[in-house]
């Protein structure tokens, strides 16, 4: 085969187009839209089957081939000149918050759908073939936890584990599955886990910090990491007018304590430190609180301050339990990770290449990236948001910052793929 013709970054972004990518982010943003502007897309629903077709739609319309696997992740294939080799992959997720927004996981799957038309356009073919994936299922506000379908591709999470859980209507991930894949009987299965030489995870920001720089271009340079907690505090009820204080064992007061005396050992540097849920009872007006449940969900960017903070959950309950009884349980552990520093540098020189603006910031929230950073080289690049407002159906972006960002991913990607 001749080498192909030379073609700038340049010449790739200026293909880019940013009425398209935004009326792309409009269509998508119809299914499941809300009342007040926003999406209710949840995973396995009727609304993301819609979602899905309206994208396999325009894969076929772009001449993309279409792949899906066990979990019903969805992957779009460009051929490049050398398609023995593993892909280079982007994309993100389409399924939202009950209340979620236009932008949240929806563009980093649109943009890679405009990176490959601006590819086409302007006559470039990469190397290594370039895919956009759609994995299932990141948020979990249907089925949790989320990421699912990244876990269950990088085996971080077995699917046994996952078929199992359940939605709050008792119906089994396993049985909303079978359905999704069932809607689609014609596209093809891959097994889960093939080999990806690059995954580039485009994303809007969900905080204030581009914003406030004015830069329209995030290089990802990690995921701070998270400790989540479920506390249970067992007391006694009893009548609020006649049980003297002393005999009492009220699970609101000891969970107060609890709860306060984290708020002050936790108050260091970048530390964040949310109780989301808290849920007394019986919770009547005048009976002594017998029972408290609530969340812990503790977040820090260096692995090491979060783990030993971490380690003092359990103490901490037990030392402030008064007269009851508690049970700490941590239900989810996500190690701060870094991303390789060839990812960064590759994203940041075609930035600089076509000549857009772009800074260094940590991701603060989770991300399917997490799960591929332990399977293949990655990064993710980031979109400001308007007020940094995100899981809010007022989630909003400038089109031309997203276009900017899907000028840095089109760049990136050409490059990595060679
Ligand atoms: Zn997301």
């Amino acid at each position: 085969m001749s080498a192909p013709k030379e073609i700038s970054l340049k010449k790739i972004a200026n293909h880019v187009d940013e009425k398209r990518l935004w009326g792309r982010l409009m269509d998508l943003g119809k299914i499941g839209a809300t009342k007040n502007d926003g999406v209710c897309r949840l995973a396995l629903t009727d609304e993301e089957i819609k979602a899905r077709q309206l994208l396999i739609d325009w894969a076929k319309a772009m001449g993309l081939s279409v792949y899906t696997d066990a979990i019903s992740n969805l992957f779009f294939r460009y051929e490049g000149l050398k398609n023995d080799e593993a892909p280079v992959v982007t994309g993100s997720h389409i399924d939202s918050q009950p209340t979620g927004g236009k932008f949240d996981g929806a563009f980093g799957v649109v943009a890679g759908f405009e990176v490959i038309a601006a590819m086409q356009d302007s006559g470039f073919r990469p190397q290594a073939p370039l895919e956009i994936a759609v994995w299932l299922n990141e948020e979990g506000s249907r089925f949790s936890p989320g990421m699912m379908g990244s876990e269950a591709f990088t085996s971080r999470r077995s699917m046994e584990q996952i078929l199992v859980v359940e939605d709050a209507d008792g119906v089994k991930t396993e049985d909303a599955l079978a359905q999704t894949l069932a809607s689609f009987p014609d596209i093809k299965q891959r097994p889960l886990g093939f080999p990806i030489k690059t995954f580039i995870e485009a994303h809007i920001e969900q905080g204030p910090i581009l914003e406030a720089h004015a830069v329209s271009v995030g290089v990802v340079t990690g995921i701070q990491g998270s400790r989540r907690y479920r506390v249970k505090v067992v007391g006694e009820d009893g009548h609020a007018g006649t049980l003297p204080t002393p005999q009492r064992k009220d699970a609101l007061f000891a969970a107060i304590e609890m709860i306060r005396a984290m708020r002050h050992k936790f108050d260091v540097e970048d530390m964040k430190y949310t109780v989301g849920l808290f849920e007394v009872s019986p919770n009547v007006p005048s009976v002594i609180p017998s029972t408290t449940f609530f969340s812990i969900d503790l977040r820090h960017p260096d692995w090491q301050t979060l783990k030993d903070m971490g380690d003092l959950v359990m103490t901490i309950c037990e030392q402030n339990k008064g007269p009851c009884t508690v049970t700490v349980t941590e239900i989810a552990t996500s190690e701060s990770l870094e991303f390789p520093s060839e990812i960064r540098e590759c994203i940041s020189a075609a930035a600089d290449e076509i000549g857009i603006a772009n800074m260094p910031i940590l991701s603060m929230a989770g991300h399917d990236a997490r799960q591929l950073h332990y399977h293949c080289p990655t990064g993710m690049i980031f979109s400001p948001c308007d007020g940094g407002i995100s899981h809010n159906e007022m989630e909003n972006c400038n089109p031309s910052d997203l276009a900017e960002v899907t000028c840095v991913l089109a760049g990136a990607l050409a490059k990595l793929s060679g």
